[in-house]
């Protein structure tokens, strides 16, 4: 029976989780969930998985909980507010921590599980993304697991078993093109928002599917990858695969390829993360090759998503410029979210931002220089996107 915490419970990475503890009561058993402000939801799961602790993010949701949950005996305890999700991220005998709040939101709390002694399932990306100078550190500090819960670091984490220390030569990440893969350069202009909220292959929260149809996903994990699984970015590549069937590759030195296949499925991943290094038995669809029919693969359109180079650009900056460039990303996919800004004007703010961003860069950050990078960014966004003008950036693409 392994005891696991969950942070983000009700998102998308959060629900699904639960899904698979509910699925497997023998193999493990939730000791704290934290979720962000659905009330609802988080007094729902209470319920049904009885965790000794809980938090929502959004403070004056607090007494809403306690009375949605005011008959449960035994009572779990309630706090609210980023502390309280601090909180949660520490308490008790919680295994693995399972990082499924959206956005930097995410790496107070992680920080706090490390230095509690827990094996942390990333599903956040932005923990090492914004967070690895100070993160990684950490990491061997107190001895703990980093899993990687999202598919395609997965993928390569599964294919890394039994590969010796040094036998990495290159990674291949697959993308799937995301919700405008087929559409022609000149229409992306006028996508709305619903349009970019349709991925072809897999369910995920909003700001991850957005982040797939800017390509800027992709772009991140790759961050992601080189901090993970420490290997230059010049032997990081992405690769477009639409079936989204091969999650990963990795090449070894002597030229030979793994990769990891299956249905596009999240639980899978998530299971592996938290089941590592076991393999548990499942009854989920089997992959049939014959169904899944061809599998195809091309080049990234960097002209037509230009996130992807702001990305390894950022990369190689390293430092606390990954931090800008998640954070102005985020905060222009909010603002995009809420109409305030078009499509285009994404990949124009961060690149604006990261630019800003060379004066004040620093090498070697602590915490601190990162959550006000980060800070700084989010507000830079903000006041660059009213400059912005959709028509020369369109005319840049062609
Ligand atoms: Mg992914």
């Amino acid at each position: 029976m392994k005891a696991i915490t969950l942070l983000g419970s009700t998102g998308s990475i959060g629900t699904q989780t639960l899904d698979i503890v509910a699925q497997y009561p023998d193999q493990f058993q939730i000791v704290g969930l934290a979720a962000g402000r659905n009330v609802e939801m988080l007094a729902a799961q209470i319920r049904q998985f009885q965790p000794s602790i809980a938090a929502i993010c959004v403070e004056d949701k607090l007494s809403e909980l306690k009375d949605a949950i005011a008959d449960l005996d035994p009572q779990p305890i309630l706090l609210a507010g980023e502390a309280g999700v601090v909180e949660v991220a520490r308490y008790g005998n919680a295994e693995t921590v399972v990082t499924g709040i959206v956005g930097c939101a995410g790496l107070l709390p992680t920080i706090a599980a490390i230095e509690a002694g827990k094996n942390i399932a990333l599903a956040n990306k932005e923990t090492l993304i914004a967070g690895a100078p100070v993160v990684l550190p950490l990491i061997e500090k107190y001895n703990v697991k980093l899993l990687p819960a999202d598919s395609e670091h997965s993928a390569i984490f599964q294919c890394l078993q039994g590969v010796p220390n040094g036998g990495l030569r290159r990674i291949l990440l697959t993308a799937s093109g995301g919700a405008f893969r087929d559409l022609p350069v000149e229409k992306l202009v006028d996508v709305q928002v619903a349009d970019a909220l349709k991925h072809p292959n897999w369910s995920m929260g909003k700001k991850i599917t957005i982040d797939s149809a800017t390509l800027m996903n992709k772009g991140l994990e790759v961050i992601e990858a080189h901090y993970l699984f420490a290997l230059d970015y010049d032997r990081i590549e992405i690769v477009i695969h639409p079936q989204s069937i091969i999650h990963s590759l990795i090449e070894l030195q002597d030229t030979s390829v793994l990769a990891q296949l299956g249905w596009a499925d999240m639980r899978l991943p998530l299971l592996y993360a938290l089941s590592y290094p076991e393999r548990i038995y499942t009854n989920w669809k089997q992959l049939d090759l014959v169904k899944a029919g061809d599998l195809t693969f091309r080049a990234p359109d960097h002209k037509k998503y230009p996130c992807m180079q702001l990305a390894y650009a950022a990369g190689k900056a390293g430092g606390s410029m990954p931090a800008v460039l998640n954070a102005a990303n985020e905060q222009a996919v909010a603002l995009f979210l809420e109409e305030k800004i078009r499509f285009l004007d994404i990949p124009r703010c961060i690149e604006r931002v990261c630019d800003r961003h060379v004066s004040d860069h620093r090498t070697n950050p602590s915490l601190e220089d990162i959550v006000n990078a980060d800070y700084w960014a989010r507000q830079e966004v903000i006041n660059a996107c009213e400059e912005l003008d959709n028509s020369k950036i369109y005319s840049q693409l062609k």
